[in-house]
């Protein structure tokens, strides 16, 4: 059983849907003030709702985390309405898939600075919060596609995720000084709004090639950000868990159709 997060302000980026909103949601189980981080104010405020329905403490925020501007209101807003902030968690993301051969260089360029240079501004844009209350948390939401594996149409997508890694390697030792740890939660194929675009051949596909056999719930990846979120992680910095149902374990199709 983990210490609750009781009181503590937590921002979710991307929690306006998706696995972000399953972030929010395990978070305001256990206790946490969600700010809900988003650009869709319908999506967002639905969010807010259904958190407080069920009882949590949420409010929301619109900022397009790509805006140095926007991240720090964010920051500003947050500790204006939750006194601080506590736990950040990194989710925002997007995942076109392109392969390299149509891909225009804005496409790459846009798919880093939503995924990895978002990870870095709000990092940065936390740290005076971390400084202040003399401890923090942070939660990036990586993937398992670029540091461990590969899919066509995701050159730029898998760079990004293994690109946040790198980046949390050394802001583990830079967030050292603030009591602030840094980790990465890496996600197989979890059932979301921007997966469901994807299509249901590939869902199928996918569900057929995980040792579990079904897709993750997005409350599998809020359950392993709650862990690193927790004072019982507190020895634990720079690392990362892979969240995925065994997806990434089948050496070979045949490996799979063993089981
Ligand atoms: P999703 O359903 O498409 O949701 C994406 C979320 O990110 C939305 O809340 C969206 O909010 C927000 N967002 C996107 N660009 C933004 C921007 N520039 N500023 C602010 N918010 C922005 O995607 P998801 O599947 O939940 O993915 C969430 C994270 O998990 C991503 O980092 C993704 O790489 C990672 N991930 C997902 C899977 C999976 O299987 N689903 C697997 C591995 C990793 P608005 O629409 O309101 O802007």
């Amino acid at each position: 059983m983990l210490t609750p997060i009781s009181g503590r302000s937590t921002i979710v980026t991307g929690a306006s849907k998706g696995i972000g909103k399953g972030i929010a949601a395990v978070f305001a189980k256990a206790g946490a003030k969600v700010m809900v981080v988003g650009r869709n104010e319908a999506d967002g405020l639905a969010t807010v709702e259904a958190l407080r329905a069920a009882g949590g403490t949420a409010e929301w925020f619109a900022a397009d985390v790509t805006d140095w501007d926007a991240v720090q209101a964010m920051v500003a807003r947050t500790t204006e309405v939750f006194g601080g902030v506590d736990i950040l968690c990194a989710n925002a993301g997007a995942f076109p898939q392109t392969k390299i051969v149509d891909m225009d260089p804005a496409e790459w360029d846009g798919v880093m600075a939503t995924n990895l240079k978002s990870t870095f501004l709000c990092v940065k844009a936390c740290i005076p919060a971390f400084e202040k209350a003399g401890k923090g948390r942070v939660v990036v939401t990586s993937s398992i596609t670029g540091p461990v594996t590969g899919y066509p149409g995701w050159a730029h997508y898998g760079a990004s995720k293994a690109g946040q890694l790198g980046f949390l390697k050394t802001a583990a030792m830079e967030l050292a000084r603030y009591n602030t740890t840094i980790n990465a939660v890496m996600p197989g194929n979890i059932i979301t709004e921007g997966l469901v675009d994807l299509g249901e051949d590939y869902m199928k596909a996918m569900a057929a090639s995980i040792p579990l056999k079904r897709l993750g719930a997005v409350e599998d990846i809020g359950n392993a950000a709650l862990f690193f979120a927790s004072d019982e992680a507190g020895y634990v910095t720079g690392q990362q868990i892979v969240v995925d149902g065994g997806q990434i374990l089948p050496e070979s199709l045949d490996a799979i159709a063993e089981i």
